[in-house]
């Protein structure tokens, strides 16, 4: 039996990061950069105004206050063709290109706001409220190096260096499929001996959440020429393909049967979440068998799959951020395994503690759901008393 650990490098080693794509700048949002953004000018790119006000030589205000004429206005996106000298000021808006001649910049709140002439109340120093070409960036400038991860502070600065087009590693396409005889779409009516599928909603969400595209398919029955067929439908839209359920060792475990040529069908020593498996589709295309208990699933997707999303578009495969936490009540764990308990986390006074939900059953969505962790039980553990410190993952919110 494997351990998490060696599941998880064993996927790992498997991936290849996907090929990078010419994204438009909106596209790449949620892409990993696989090229440096260098800036080709400085930013600014020319000396402006930090302020509404008025641009004068600060030397004309050692003896404020004082009353300048003002020789006509400088707005943003005027060419910068004003030109003032000593004893003379104009107006001028924040953004505006500086005015030849002049060093400084008074802001209106300092003035009577005149348009002919201007009393000043108080001096500045040469360079007051006066931005620099170059001061946020020079030109030649590494702004964004390879492998930064694409959010909105990351688009607006390549937008800010004039670049409309990104070379970047996408997100993960994941198609989600579902397997089970029993399986209902919800919102159908069930006959006896029926459920809803949660698990390729759930699923699909999360791939969402790790920063993936999901795909969630219909429902696909345990028959061998079905799952095989959707599987081969869903390749040339799938950078990553998770199935669930048909995988344990029931009568009818059908995932396991025909991909048994393709995929590593293993028991890893973790609890919920015992029978994986991995393998790559032709094309290379990456496949998880996940097991069909709905908690069993979703925590494995958390702790196999997630990272792995992460590793397909060049960044480190993290797990999910986790705390150090004081157990409330004392835990029991099978020894060998590494146990996976959902719980409730909180802070007060004394830090971080956390309280393991009652029922723990890898059927048992109600108290997933409810959960905002999981207590990682460390697989030599066996009993781990209250007040015992312990890891938590956070699931994302
Ligand atoms: P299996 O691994 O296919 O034997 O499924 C294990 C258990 O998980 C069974 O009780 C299934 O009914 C349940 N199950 C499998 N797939 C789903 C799903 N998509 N949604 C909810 N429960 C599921
Ligand atoms: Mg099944």
């Amino acid at each position: 039996m494997r351990t998490v650990e060696e599941h998880l490098s064993a996927i790992l080693g498997a991936l290849t990061p996907l090929p990078p794509l010419d994204l438009s700048l909106l596209e790449a949002q949620g892409g990993v950069l696989a090229e440096p953004v260098v800036a080709p000018v400085p930013l600014p790119p020319f000396d402006n105004s930090a302020m509404d006000g008025y641009a004068v030589v600060a030397s004309d205000l050692v003896s404020a206050p004082v009353t300048l004429p003002v020789i006509g206005d400088v707005m943003a996106g005027d060419q910068g063709v004003m030109a003032i000298r000593p004893g003379l000021c104009c107006r001028i808006m924040t953004g505006a290109p500086m005015p030849g001649g002049a060093d400084a910049v008074v802001p209106v709140e300092w003035t009577d706001h005149g348009t002919v002439s201007v009393w000043i109340d108080r001096p500045a120093p040469a360079g007051n409220y006066v931005r620099l070409a170059g001061e946020d960036v020079r030109a030649g400038q590494t702004v964004l190096p390879e492998g930064t991860f694409l959010g909105a502070t990351q688009l607006g600065m390549a937008a800010a260096v004039g670049r409309s087009r990104l070379l970047v590693r996408p997100k993960p396409r994941v198609v989600v499929l579902a397997t089970g005889n029993e399986l209902r779409e919800p919102g159908t009516t069930l006959s006896p001996g029926q459920i809803w599928d949660s698990n390729s909603f759930m699923l699909t969400a999360a791939v969402i959440e790790a920063g993936g595209v999901g795909y969630r398919q219909a429902i696909v029955s345990d028959d061998a020429e079905h799952v095989l067929e959707t599987i081969e439908d869903q390749l040339g839209r799938a950078d990553v393909i998770i199935t669930t359920g048909g995988v344990s060792m029931g009568a009818r475990d059908i995932v396991k049967e025909v991909l048994s040529d393709r995929v590593t069908f293993t028991p890893v020593a973790m609890r919920p979440g015992r029978p994986q498996g991995f393998g790559l589709l032709s094309g290379g295309i990456p496949i998880f068998t996940l097991p069909g208990n709905p908690v069993s699933a979703y925590i494995s997707f958390q702790v196999f799959v997630r990272p792995a999303l992460r590793a397909l578009q060049g960044l480190p495969p993290a797990p999910l951020d986790s705390v150090t936490a004081a157990l409330t009540q004392p835990v029991s764990s099978p020894d060998g395994i590494r146990q996976y308990l959902r719980g409730a986390l909180s802070y007060g006074a004394d830090g971080y503690s956390v309280t393991p939900a009652s029922a723990q059953g890898s059927h048992q969505m109600g108290s997933l759901s409810s959960s905002n962790v999981l207590i990682s039980v460390p697989s030599a553990a066996t009993q781990l008393s209250a007040g015992s410190r312990v890891e938590v993952l956070r699931l994302p919110s």
